[in-house]
């Protein structure tokens, strides 16, 4: 296993570093994995020139996954556009092609206060929200803003092919596979053709998997059901845009960003693995970060790419041992509870491993 990682800037470097460790555990027990550091973000600018540099692209391209911890911070944002962090993961998610994007949104009871919902709603939460990430109104032509009888007009266009929308349902099928095997289809088919052709091609493809039943929803109202009844869900699956709204809403069900960790997937299931926080600059330096997000971003690796269900879930188990135990970074504190620092919770997974 063969896997490129990237510490990135501000906390990426702490929570990275704890993510490594549960890694050695495997590596302990004889588990073939070799690791390759590299620079990406601020740090890359600094050290060399680009967000995404040559070197690192080539050690990304020859992995089979990569780790990345977070990047960006204060220091960098003025710099040009071509020299911004954030400019470094976009091109690593289109060099790389990962055209599938999955949340998981998975609320421990321990932490069902941390929701700004009722603990009845959201308490033992656990859904997948899967976004199509390289298609879209985010990338369809034509765009722009012109001219036209003396009047600006904006203008984008949504668009998605038979292969695309065949590739990304199958993603969600396949992930349904190794949950509940449930899959919710969102669309928005009573006003817009693209998604009429999005929900006729999910019905096309749902007979390869007899095992997940596949039903559809509406966009707006997948947006209700997420607060009013998020439970009802098991993998919902839909497009570039609506999805992006789609997985903040879910993502803070949880009302805790350092536990949320997601994964970028192309079609051969390599995948990017990361935390959804960013580089919170605000800690950055103080051992204070929350390495969880990062370790359940290893679990994702190991599940998705690796296909190594029983180590995934033995980090999943950890993580849990180690709630249930009563540790907590300043996060995730109540009083109560014990806090720790970044390193000291990375020490409680590691011996709940
Ligand atoms: P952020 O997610 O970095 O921080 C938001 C708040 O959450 C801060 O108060 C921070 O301290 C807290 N927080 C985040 N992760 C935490 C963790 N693991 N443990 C404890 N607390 C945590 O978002 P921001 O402040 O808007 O952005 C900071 C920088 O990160 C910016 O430069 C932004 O561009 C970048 N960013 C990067 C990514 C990424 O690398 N994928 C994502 C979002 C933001």
């Amino acid at each position: 296993m063969k896997i490129c990682v990237l510490p990135g800037d501000g906390i990426g470097v702490e929570i990275v570093a704890q993510a490594l460790r549960v890694l050695d555990v495997f590596k302990s027990e004889g588990m073939k994995i070799e690791t390759e550091h590299a620079l990406l973000g601020g740090c890359a600018v600094d050290a060399a020139g680009s967000p995404y540099p040559e070197a690192t692209q080539n050690i990304a391209r020859a992995a089979d996954a990569v780790l990345l911890g977070a990047v960006g911070g204060p220091q960098w944002d003025n710099n040009p556009r071509p020299l911004r962090p954030e400019r470094g993961l976009l091109g690593i998610r289109k060099d790389l092609n990962l055209f599938a994007n999955l949340r998981p949104a998975v609320l421990y009871p321990e932490l069902a206060n941390a929701s700004t919902l009722k603990p009845e709603v959201v308490s033992g939460l656990d859904i997948m929200i899967v976004r199509e990430l390289t298609g879209d109104i985010y990338f369809g032509e034509p765009r722009g803003i012109t001219v036209e009888n003396g009047k600006r007009v904006g203008r984008n266009t949504m668009i998605y092919s038979e292969d695309e929308i065949r590739r990304i349902g199958r993603v969600a099928f396949k992930a349904a596979q190794k949950r509940n095997k449930k899959v919710c289809s969102v669309d928005k088919m009573n006003v817009l053709e693209t998604t009429q052709l999005w929900r006729d091609v999910m019905i096309e493809i749902a007979p390869e998997y007899p095992d997940v039943e596949l039903s559809h929803m509406l966009v707006d109202n997948a947006a209700m059901q997420l607060v009013r009844n998020p439970k009802q869900f098991d993998v919902m699956v839909t497009g570039n845009i609506f999805g992006d709204i789609l997985s903040d809403e879910a993502s803070m069900l949880t009302g805790s960003i350092g536990m949320l960790p997601s994964a970028s997937l192309d079609e051969n299931n390599k995948g990017m693995y990361e935390p959804c926080h960013g580089s919170a600059p605000d800690i950055a330096g103080k051992n204070l970060a929350n390495p969880l997000a990062t370790i359940l971003s290893v679990s994702m690796m190991l599940r998705y790419t690796f296909n190594d269900e029983v180590a995934a879930g033995r980090i999943d188990a950890a993580v849990k041992k180690v709630l249930a135990a009563g540790y907590r970074t300043g996060d995730i504190y109540e009083p109560g509870t014990k806090k720790v620092s970044c390193s000291e919770m990375g020490d409680q997974v590691v011996a709940a491993l």
